[in-house]
C-alpha cells in the first residue's frame, strides 16, 4: 500500500520504478512504502514498469503517452535538428552595420533598390512575428511528442532572432519604423501574402480547436503545409534572393550577411516541417487522400501567384539584374521542389532555376560566411571547465 507525507527519501523502491506523472509535479510530496506491506509493493513493481513509455507508443499527434518525456527518441531527426539549430545560433548585433549605414546614406543606392529594401522589410518585419506565433499558440499544442516540441522551442526563439534581425536593420539604417513595420496593412501585395496565411494560422491557435477527428487531423496538415511549404518555403524567397544578390554586389553586406544566417535557420525550419508532415502522412495514411493532395497543389499555386505579384511589386522596373520574370521562373521550381517534397505532382513541368548560386548560399557549409570572413560557427557551451 503506498501512503503520502511531506518530501522524504523515497524508501525502498527505487526512484525509476515510478511512473512518469504518478506525483503532482507541484508539490514536493511522494509516496513512501510502509513495512508492512512491501510484498503487496513488489507484486505491483512490474505493473509501474510496464507503464513506462516505449519507442512505439510514440506519435506526432494525438499521442497519449507522457510529452514530459524527451527519450527514449523516436523521431531522431528532430533531436538532430535541435542540436545543429543549437549548433548554428548567431544573434543581429554581432553583424556589423557600418557599412551599410554609410552606402544609405550615400548617392549610390537607386531609388528602385531603396523601394526593394524597405519593401523586403516590410514583409519581414511581420512576417517571423507571425511564425512565432503560430509556432508557440499553435503548432506547439496540437504536435503530441516531446523530440519534436524540442525542436520547436528553439525554432520560435529563431524567429524571435529573425525579427530582431530585421528591427536592427531598420534601426540601423534610420529608416521610418511606422512606414516599415506597417506595409503588410498598407502595401497591397505583402497584405496579400498574409491574408492568404492568416486562416490557416487561426484554425490553429483557435483554443477551441483539438485534434483527434479526421476533418480535424487534416485541418491540421493543412495548416502545417502552408506554413512550412508556403510560408517559410515560398514566401521568405522572394526577399531571400533580393537581399543577397545585393550583398553579392558588393552593397548592404551586413544586412546580406544576416539574411544569409536567416535563410540557414529557415531552410531547417522547413526541412523540420517536411519530415514533420512526411512522418503524420505515414501515421495516418487515411488522411492523405487524392482529393486532399489536390487542394494542396491548389494552395502551393496560389502560393506562387501571390509571391509573384509581389516580386513585381518589390521590382516594379528590374533591378540589380534581376526581373519579375526570373521570379516566377524561380518560384516555379522552388514550388515543385516543395511538392515532391511532401509528395504531391509537381505543378510546373521543365521549371529551372534561374538562381543557381542561391543553392550555394543555402547548402554552404560556413566556416566562414559568404560575404566576409567572419567566422560564423557559432558554438557555446561545448565545452564546460569545472576548474
Ligand atoms: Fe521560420
Amino acid at each position: 500500500m503506498l501512503n503520502f507525507e511531506e518530501d522524504t527519501k523515497p524508501s525502498g523502491m527505487p526512484p525509476g520504478m515510478m511512473r512518469a506523472g504518478a506525483f503532482d509535479a507541484v508539490t514536493t510530496k511522494k509516496p513512501v512504502v510502509s513495512i508492512e506491506n512491501a510484498e503487496q509493493v513488489d507484486s505491483a513493481l512490474p505493473a509501474r514498469t510496464a507503464g513506462r513509455i516505449r519507442v512505439e507508443d510514440k506519435r506526432i499527434i494525438n499521442c497519449n503517452a507522457d510529452v514530459n518525456q524527451l527519450v527514449p527518441f523516436k523521431y531522431k531527426w528532430a533531436w538532430e535538428k535541435y542540436l545543429a539549430a543549437c549548433a548554428n545560433h548567431w544573434m543581429p548585433q554581432e553583424v556589423n552595420m557600418t557599412a551599410d549605414i554609410a552606402l544609405w546614406k550615400s548617392d549610390k543606392l537607386s531609388e528602385d533598390e531603396r523601394l526593394l529594401v524597405k519593401r523586403n522589410l516590410g514583409f519581414f518585419t511581420t512576417a517571423d512575428s507571425l511564425a512565432a506565433n503560430n509556432i508557440v499558440l499553435g503548432t506547439y499544442r496540437h504536435i503530441s511528442n516531446p523530440e519534436c516540441r524540442q525542436y520547436l522551442l528553439r525554432q520560435a526563439f529563431e524567429e524571435a532572432i529573425h525579427t530582431h534581425a530585421y528591427q536592427y536593420i531598420v534601426e540601423s539604417l534610420g529608416l521610418d519604423e511606422g512606414e516599415i513595420f506597417n506595409m503588410y496593412h498598407e502595401v497591397a501585395s505583402i497584405r496579400a501574402k498574409d491574408e492568404f496565411l492568416l486562416p490557416f494560422i487561426d484554425t490553429l491557435t483557435n483554443p477551441a480547436f483539438k485534434t483527434g477527428t479526421p476533418e480535424a487531423d487534416r485541418q491540421l496538415l493543412r495548416s502545417l503545409i502552408v506554413f512550412a511549404c508556403i510560408m517559410e518555403g515560398l514566401f521568405f524567397y522572394v526577399g531571400f534572393v533580393q537581399i543577397l544578390a545585393l550583398g553579392r554586389q558588393n552593397k548592404m553586406t551586413g544586412a546580406a550577411e544576416q539574411y544569409q544566417y536567416i535563410l540557414r535557420d529557415e531552410s531547417m525550419h522547413l526541412n523540420f516541417g517536411v519530415d514533420v508532415i512526411n512522418q503524420i502522412k505515414m501515421e495516418n495514411p487515411h488522411l492523405w487522400t487524392s482529393e486532399f493532395r489536390e487542394e494542396v497543389r491548389g494552395l502551393i499555386r496560389k502560393g506562387v501567384e501571390l509571391e509573384y505579384a509581389y516580386a513585381e511589386d518589390t521590382m516594379p522596373r528590374g533591378v540589380l539584374g534581376l526581373n519579375s520574370g526570373m521570379f516566377k521562373e524561380y518560384l516555379r521550381f522552388i514550388a515543385n521542389r516543395r511538392c515532391q517534397q511532401i509528395g504531391v505532382d509537381v505543378l510546373y513541368q521543365g521549371a529551372t532555376n534561374p538562381f543557381p548560386w542561391m543553392a550555394e548560399m543555402i547548402d554552404l557549409k560556413k566556416e566562414k560566411n559568404f560575404f566576409e570572413t567572419r567566422v560564423t560557427e557559432y558554438q557555446t557551451g561545448g565545452a564546460l571547465s569545472w576548474d
